[in-house]
């Protein structure tokens, strides 16, 4: 059979295996081979077939297997012992459904079978050999595989791994297949001038381990087919390759797929698993009673590049320079292979954990956004009620435009009338054009008050100076206060500290406070038609306070203030209080309402401060 087949240890358990349990009539395949079948590579053989065929065969399938082991029996006369023995054994009450003969020499197995005890049983084979395919396999009703040796593949993949390689050394033997196949490789050589080629064929295979045990760099050797040494002594090929591989100074290389792994580094070799499950889908329909003689025999010449881990570590080859369809045997399990579970779980764990925190973090956001929303509302809120208390300013402020705006007319129509004058007098022009210009500002003054309150802005943190702050609310107020017949007073010291915060936010507590005391003055006797504006350091900041002479707050009442929506008025709105106090809050400091001992409330609010 297979000169590359590798012995073994492997167990070979003898047909009569089920497929299936179902009742059907057994299905017999018969396997033959020609070298002895517990070879590795039979044995891969045997198990492909197997394999594929019980896949999709719902019959129960016998499975005998009979070798001739041609390389210890290998003249005629054990031939013809065989041949009667699988006559009697199988052709005569015991017919198979499918015959599958694996050869390694030749064709004769199957042709000579065929020809006398087989003449009409579905039979296929499978040739790995270098002799010429017989005419007559048609006739006969004979189809399967021819393998052809991949001599270049296998030089090419040595060259690949050591690129460095100037020299091989082929190991080979002098039985007729041995001679084929070295033919095959001289045939490759030539396509390889970068190397030179030293052929170990005339040699007994005793001699060759002290001869390799010194072979000088960039020096590989390729085992060919060992069937017979110059001495006659018969060999199987994993002998020669177990003699040298311990001792060689020089990678092996080879055509065996069933070497892989007795040292040798690898090759594009004879895959007899691919085989074996090739040739059982070709012999399937027989197995149905269908014919499979009409599929043409398959030719071969592509190995299989594989590779022994363990000697490319040996010989410092880099995985990285595997072709990508490189099939590597003997590699060590990976973490993965070996502790996948342990991996899986501790991936759980962390998986769940991430998911943990992924969700805290969704929820941080939500929480942050939902905060950022409570601000961006407030903001509007607040900017809401800035409008309405605009509203509440705004006959008081068309007033105070008004004023200006007047003044301004006049002052142009007293103008006009100098002008017509022969000689105007110019002093006075100037005067009046000053005039003019000092409205116009008081007018833009308003303007730009009004405007920064109603401005829809996001909140700031600037440095505040109070005075100034008060100061100007005041000034926004007074035409309103004055309109209402209420003094607006205003009592600041001469120096107060500044503070942090949102000049217009801050501006809108102060505006609603003095608002509240004005509403809350409204029906008073004039003497006590009085709002007082004051502010002072205190222990806990500076602190404002919006004194009234107004009705008081009723007891009732008092804890009620600083909700929202909660109104007295007619046309309040009762969010006033709410948001000052929000307002005061978010800048740190606080704010309260009391009733004044003689009467009247004090609104008073301190905030935490910046510097003097
Ligand atoms: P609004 O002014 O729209 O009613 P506020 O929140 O500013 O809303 O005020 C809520 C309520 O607090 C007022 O309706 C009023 O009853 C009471 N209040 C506020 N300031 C004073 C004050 N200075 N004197 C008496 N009561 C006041």
């Amino acid at each position: 059979m297979l000169a590359f087949a590798v012995f073994g240890h492997l167990n070979h358990s003898l047909s009569q295996e089920t497929s299936s349990l179902t009742n059907l009539p057994p299905k017999r395949v018969l396997l033959l081979f020609g070298e002895v079948m517990s070879l590795p590579g039979n044995v891969m053989f045997e198990q492909a077939v197997r394999a594929e065929l019980q896949k999709t065969c719902t019959n129960r399938i016998e499975f005998f297997t009979e070798d001739l082991d041609s390389a210890r029996f290998p003249d005629e006369e054990q031939f013809r012992v065989f041949r009667n023995y699988l006559n009697r054994r199988y052709a005569r009450n015991r017919k198979p459904d499918l015959i599958i003969a694996f050869m390694g020499r030749n064709f004769n197995l199957a042709t000579d079978l065929r020809r006398t005890i087989f003449s009409t049983e579905p039979f296929l084979f499978v040739a790995a050999t270098e002799v010429d395919i017989p005419n007559d396999l048609a006739e006969l009703g004979l189809t399967g595989i021819v393998q052809r040796l991949d001599s270049v593949g296998t030089l090419k993949l040595m060259l690949r791994l050591q690129p460095e390689t100037r020299r091989v050394v082929i190991v080979g033997g002098v039985s007729d297949t041995d001679r084929l196949f070295l033919r095959r490789i001289e045939e490759a050589a030539r396509s390889f001038d970068r190397l030179s080629f030293d052929f170990w064929t005339n040699r007994p295979i005793a001699e060759l381990p002290a001869a390799a045990a010194s072979l000088p760099e960039n020096t590989t050797i390729l085992l060919s087919s060992v069937r017979r040494d110059v001495t006659g002594q018969a060999f199987y090929m994993i002998q020669a390759e177990q003699m040298l591989t311990p001792v060689s100074s020089a990678p092996i290389y080879t055509f065996g797929g069933g070497l892989i792994g007795g040292g040798a580094v690898g090759g594009s070799v004879i895959d007899t698993e691919v085989l074996g499950t090739r040739v059982a889908q070709m012999g399937r329909p027989a197995l149905d009673g269908l014919p499979i003689t009409n599929q043409p025999v398959e030719i071969r010449t592509n190995g299989t590049p594989m590779v022994d881990w363990r000697a490319l570590k040996r010989w410092q080859i880099s995985e990285s320079s595997l072709p990508p369809n490189c099939v590597v045997h003997f590699q060590p399990a990976s973490i993965w292979q070996e502790h996948r579970n342990l991996i899986l779980t501790v991936l759980a764990v962390f998986l769940a954990q991430g998911m943990t925190i992924a969700a805290l973090l969704a929820q941080r956001a939500r929480r942050r956004w939902a905060e950022g929303e409570i601000q961006r509302q407030r903001a509007e809120l607040a900017h809401a009620t800035r409008v309405s208390t605009a509203g509440q300013l705004a006959s008081a402020l068309a007033h105070e435009l008004n004023q200006p705006l007047g003044a301004i007319l006049r002052n142009a129509e007293a103008a006009e009338i100098f002008l017509q004058q022969p000689n105007p007098d110019l002093d006075e022009l100037r005067a009046i054009l000053a005039d003019i210009r000092k409205d116009d500002q008081r007018a833009g003054g308003v303007i730009d008050r009004l405007r920064s309150l109603l401005k829809r802005r996001n909140i700031e943190h600037d440095s505040i100076s109070l005075t100034d702050l008060l100061q100007e609310t005041v000034n926004l107020v007074q035409p309103e206060a004055a309109a209402r017949r209420i003094r607006l007073a205003l009592d600041l010291p001469a120096r107060l500290p500044t503070v942090k915060g949102d000049r217009v936010q801050l501006q809108q507590v102060a505006l609603n406070l003095i608002l509240n005391g004005m509403d809350a003055t409204e029906s008073r006797e004039a003497s006590a038609r009085q709002v007082t504006v004051s502010a002072r350091e205190a222990p806990d900041g500076a602190e404002v306070a919006v004194l009234d002479l107004g009705a008081g707050i009723p007891a009732d009442k008092l804890p009620r203030l600083f909700e929202p929506f909660f109104t007295t008025k007619p046309n309040g709105m009762g969010m006033g209080l709410a948001i000052s106090r929000t307002i005061i809050e978010t800048h740190g400091g606080k704010l309260r309402g009391e009733n004044n001992p003689n009467g009247g409330a004090t609104f008073r609010f301190t905030l935490p401060v910046n510097g003097v």
